[in-house]
């Protein structure tokens, strides 16, 4: 071993389902990682428990008030805690830390995880919306400053794993030059596979966020209601690997045992399979090359009945269908359908639109925005802003 300094973590998201899978892994590799740094939204309750528990050095808070109330609560501990985005990147970049976890849900993730990369970290990447907005520019920052990225979510993670080390290490990317045929992206179909698309418009909030094999946050497990998380992972690979829309194609697989694949020319497919447990590819995330235990049980082959595919019908799923167009259409057209896509299944839970007015909304938002190509940050988040005005008007006509 080289040295046994414990690998410092900063955890973007540590209140939510990742951030929470990932305290867990990290509970069972002390002699390996350290907590430097738990970032969430406003939840005290559960921050002040993990900080408790992982004694960080630093907590930060987007709301004000949480901060102020842990800062209190904790007033007898070195724990500094802080608020509001800067700080974020500015902990997220710090020079003592070694690895980021960037787990905050949706575009609020984006620039704490650009910080991270502009430092150069180890970023693994769960917020896949923030690839999703940024693709080209983000991809080109990890280049440039030589940070390290892995793929959490479990299908790109899965993807990683299946591809040849040229491509893990971001020197060859070209499919055909490298004898692969496509990636082949599995999602279960989320909890709405077989039931009749004519009552999907009743679908209620409580039967959107009850997935059948993942346990998740409920922005992400309506998202796979819609399948638009499909459609989101799919921009993120064609990023993620370099690749086009063409050499990605979504499978549906309910058991979701096997996590996606890659196909190649020689006619082989290799596949990664598991547990449907998130502390599978996060331990493979923040040991990367190496293994470590993440507390998962092992897969039992005698118990597994049913093994099957079909393809998605875009019928059931059109959202799935309007990523894959974004996809195609290009940067402003997946940024501007992110942001619909986040006013939409937030006013969704609020239970101010139905389930099928969120693509009503999504598509209405692509149909209606000014698709110009996007370099900078700033035009970036100019057209998130844009989009989500547009959202908003068009729910409050629908109400
Ligand atoms: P979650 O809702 O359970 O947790 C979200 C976290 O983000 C919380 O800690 C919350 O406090 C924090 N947060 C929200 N807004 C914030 C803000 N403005 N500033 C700082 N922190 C903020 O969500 P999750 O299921 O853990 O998902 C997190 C991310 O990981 C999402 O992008 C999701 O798509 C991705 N992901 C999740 C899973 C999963 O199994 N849960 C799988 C793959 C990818
Ligand atoms: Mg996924």
């Amino acid at each position: 071993a080289e040295s046994n300094r414990l690998e410092q973590v900063v955890i973007l998201g540590a209140s939510g389902s990742i951030g929470t899978s990932t305290l867990d892994v990290i509970a069972r590799n002390k002699a390996r990682y350290n907590v430097f740094a738990l970032v969430a939204g406003s939840n005290v309750d559960v921050i002040l428990k993990q900080a408790l528990e992982h004694k960080p050095r630093y907590i930060v808070m987007q709301d004000e008030r949480a901060a102020l109330s842990l800062r209190e609560q904790l007033s007898n501990t070195s724990i500094e805690v802080l608020s509001g985005t800067d700080s974020m990147c500015d902990i997220a970049a710090h020079d003592d830390v070694d690895i980021v976890m960037s787990a905050i849900v949706g575009a609020a993730g984006l620039l704490p995880t650009l910080a991270a990369v502009e430092a150069g970290k180890k970023v693994l990447l769960a917020n896949k919306e923030s690839l999703v907005m940024s693709g080209q520019l983000f991809m080109d920052k990890v280049k440039r400053h030589g940070a390290t990225l892995l793929p959490i979510d479990s299908e790109h993670n899965a993807i990683f794993q299946c591809m040849p080390l040229d491509v893990q290490r971001g020197t060859k990317s070209d499919f055909s030059s490298i004898g692969i045929r496509k990636i082949l992206l599995t999602g279960s179909g989320g909890p709405f596979l077989t039931r009749d698309i004519q009552t999907l418009e009743q679908v209620t909030v409580d039967e959107a966020v009850a997935h059948p094999n993942w346990s998740m946050g409920r922005k992400i497990s309506v998202d796979s209601a819609t399948m638009m998380n499909k459609g989101l992972e799919f921009i993120e690979a064609k990023w993620l690997f370099d690749c086009q829309a063409d050499d990605i194609e979504v499978v549906i697989h309910p058991q979701s045992m096997i996590h996606s694949m890659v196909q190649y020319q020689d006619g082989s497919v290799i596949a990664q399979m598991g547990q449907p447990d998130m502390r599978t590819p996060i331990a493979y995330g923040l040991a990367y090359p190496d293994r470590i235990d993440a507390g998962v049980k092992p897969l039992d082959f005698s118990a597994m009945r049913d093994f099957t595919f079909t393809h998605p019908d875009y019928a059931r799923y059109p959202n799935l269908k309007l990523a894959i167009d974004a996809c195609r259409h290009g940067q402003a057209a997946t940024t501007s359908l992110n942001a619909a896509n986040e006013v939409s299944v937030a006013a969704f839970l609020e239970g101010r639109i139905g389930f099928m007015d969120i693509f009503k909304v999504n598509e209405q938002v692509l149909e209606h925005s000014t698709l110009n190509d996007l370099k900078s940050l700033d035009e970036i988040l100019d057209m998130d802003s844009q989009a989500r005005r547009l959202a908003g008007q068009l729910i409050a006509k629908q109400g």
